[in-house]
């Protein structure tokens, strides 16, 4: 297939595809996925072989945000039966932590819900920063929590943190439609004051919330520009009590071509299979490896997740390996990105390579929240609803806010 060629040429290269290229991804047929499959598995080997990150959710704060993205249980006047709970404290949040160390996951990830943190809240999340990699000197700690003021990245980097995520979630022309409480500029907003901070950025999208094809292209593309170092892919877990609670559009077919196409579009990128993965991929799970270089394990914050034991058995089956802490998750040329300030440094990192460094280089809720398939023709062409798994969709019981113990 020309098409395959010519995207692994280019993800082998660190080359932009074009959105025609892009949205051809994800018009593939089944009888095509394999393919497409095997083709960006190529891109991800080259940039990160056979390795799977870890990384492990700690919900500091769960529910009652003022805010009302759509596809979020935490939501304003959601009425999704979640854990709601205020603040976790910092030797609370840093138990919950060592659980997921304890699993294999190399990166914690602290979120609260909410529009954004206080400077009080900041001052709490240091504390628990610091209460965390008092226990586990190498673990890597991102914070997300929401849209930030001035100074608040500067001060979550002092603390200790590695990372900040804030996902776009889905592209700008529809972002009005998901959530209008706050704007996508906002968003791209706090992006950019984490990179500035010198902060790795990590930002994604979620999936499955009634976009079109086009719409899902755009936000990739709007990642590569924005230059995060991850990006998280979410599958919309369609909670009942939430405005998108009957969204059922993604197949497991379907999921992959996103995570295909997203491969393609940032090759060199970490791209972490993230919430949704259990509900939508199923039994394809093992497949997503093969384009994903990095996974939650256990639970998320709202919602059950496979089993840790479950995700660890996954991936040694599959034939890939745990990224341990020793080793750097990004390829060379990006890692020197990060450590000297951030990626959307200029000539650093994925969407900023210009022809003739790439050629000589030869590279649900605030965070993870989390269609039939789409038959090869016009992209825009409307999915056919797949099927209802509301079987798969249960609330997370166990864990931070309880008493009891996780599943990492
Ligand atoms: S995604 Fe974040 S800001 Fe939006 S409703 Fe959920 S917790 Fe609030």
């Amino acid at each position: 297939m020309d098409l395959l060629n010519t995207l692994v040429d280019k993800g082998l290269r660190r080359e932009l595809p074009t959105r025609d290229e892009a949205l051809a991804v994800l018009a593939t047929t089944d009888d095509e996925l394999l393919d497409v499959v095997a083709a960006a598995g190529r891109v991800r080997r080259q940039w990160f072989g056979r390795r799977v990150k870890l990384n492990y959710l700690v919900n500091l704060k769960s529910g009652l945000c003022p805010e009302d993205c759509s596809y979020c249980s935490q939501r304003l006047g959601s009425n999704a039966d979640i854990l709601k709970y205020t603040w976790l404290k910092p030797e609370e949040a840093s138990q919950a932590a060592a659980a997921g160390v304890a699993g294999g996951a190399k990166r914690v990830c602290l979120v609260a819900s909410g529009r954004g943190p206080t400077d009080r809240d900041v001052d709490r999340v240091s504390r628990t920063i610091e209460a965390i990699k008092s226990e586990n000197e190498d673990v890597e700690v991102c914070a997300c929590l929401g849209l930030l003021s001035d100074g608040q990245a500067d001060r979550l980097r002092t603390a200790g943190a590695d990372a900040y995520n804030h996902n776009l979630n889905t592209s700008e022309g529809t972002y009005g439609e998901i959530t209008t409480t706050h704007t996508y500029q906002d968003r791209v907003d706090t992006v950019q004051q984490a990179q500035a901070a010198g902060l790795s950025a990590c930002s994604g999208l979620i999936a499955g919330m009634g976009e079109s094809d086009a719409d899902l292209v755009d936000v990739v593309f709007s990642l590569r520009e924005l230059d995060p170092d991850s990006v998280p892919v979410n599958f919309l877990i369609p909670f009942e009590g939430t405005p998108l609670g009957k969204e059922w559009n993604l197949t497991p077919q379907r999921a992959l071509r996103i995570l295909a196409m997203v491969r393609f579009v940032c090759p060199d990128v970490e791209v972490r299979l993230a919430g949704g993965r259990e509900v939508h991929l199923r039994t394809l799970q093992p497949l997503a490896l093969h384009l994903a270089n990095s996974i939650f394990l256990g639970d998320y914050l709202t919602s059950e997740g496979q089993a840790g034991a479950a995700d660890l058995e996954m991936i040694a089956d599959a034939g890939f390996e745990v990224e341990g802490a020793d080793t750097v998750t990004l390829p060379e040329h990006r890692a020197h990105v990060a450590a000297a300030g951030g990626c959307g440094s200029p000539g650093g990192g994925c969407g900023s390579h210009d022809a003739e460094d790439t050629a000589a280089q030869g590279a649900q809720g605030c965070g993870p929240c989390g269609s039939a398939d789409q038959p090869a023709g016009p992209a825009e062409e409307p999915a056919t609803a797949a099927d209802a798994r509301t079987d798969l969709v249960a609330v997370r019981r166990r864990g931070a806010g309880t008493d009891l113990a996780p599943n990492a």
